[in-house]
């Protein structure tokens, strides 16, 4: 069994004495054998890239997260355009979240619009993190891709009928953790939905842990516990699981 994270921050704060060394070097030990490890913060692009250039099977992603909008200017956009290179596999992540809202609406809009187009520019794949601005994400989705967004939503956390209406502008979609938690009956219910051929897994650690290690730092090793509780959701093998988000994310990020 092969699985991918894609989607984990790296670059942030773990356990004490917890280095990139060893989270990539325990993925691996438990199946995971890909990581990609997503650009957010504008002060760690850089540190991004140097953490997956240190690994062979890690890839990162360069965006700017809506919590950060507010400090996206050219020179961001110049330094993402420098810093992309063969091991870049997507813009992001990059969305709207208004229910933090640490910047303001209208910036994030902007922003986000703004790296949609460069993505468009450089024929990459998008990452997108939605928090309470379905509506306001679904709109400039449509707008900007017309019939077709080569995206994924990340970290799904929504129903089973707006995740329809992502789909069917021919988007992806990730789940975490999120799925594993009891009262997550809505996310659940549209895991066990998702058609097979747009599901990829993610930690998003070190956020959002899986049972029975909720509310503690999270880790790619992980992704087996997201797996199994998705394979009974949708009443499959775990294996079958493996077997067809690491295809799917192979192909979307095209990682060779
Ligand atoms: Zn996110
Ligand atoms: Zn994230």
């Amino acid at each position: 069994m092969e699985f991918i994270d894609t989607h984990a921050h790296l670059d942030f704060e773990y356990e004490d004495g917890i280095t990139p060394q060893q989270i990539v070097k325990e993925a691996f030990d438990n199946h995971v054998t890909k990581i990609i490890t997503i650009g957010s913060d504008p002060k760690s692009l850089k540190k991004i890239r140097d953490i997956a250039d240190s690994f062979e099977n890690v890839y990162y992603s360069l965006g700017i997260h809506p919590h950060e909008a507010k400090d996206f200017n050219s020179d961001i956009e110049r330094e993402i355009l420098t810093l992309k290179d063969k091991k870049c596999v997507a813009i992001g992540e990059i969305g709207l979240d208004f229910f933090y809202e640490h910047s303001p609406r209208g910036v994030q809009k902007r922003v986000f619009v703004k790296q949609i187009n460069m993505a468009q520019e450089l024929g990459l794949p998008v990452i997108i993190h939605i928090r309470d601005a379905d509506a306001e994400s679904y709109d400039i989705l449509k707008n900007e891709f017309k019939d077709f967004c080569n995206g994924v939503v990340h970290c799904y956390s929504g129903t089973k009928e707006q995740l329809k209406k992502y789909l069917d502008l021919g988007m992806s979609v990730s789940f975490t953790g999120i799925i594993t938690f009891n009262k997550s009956l809505n996310v659940q219910e549209a895991a066990a939905y998702s058609p097979k051929e747009r599901i990829m897994l993610e930690t998003d650690a070190p956020f959002l842990a899986p049972v029975p290690y909720r509310g503690k730092k999270n880790y790619p090793k992980y992704i087996p516990l997201i797996a199994k509780k998705l394979s009974e959701l949708r009443k499959e093998t775990i294996e079958q699981v493996a077997e067809y988000t690491t295809s799917n994310a192979v192909k979307f990020f095209s990682l060779n």
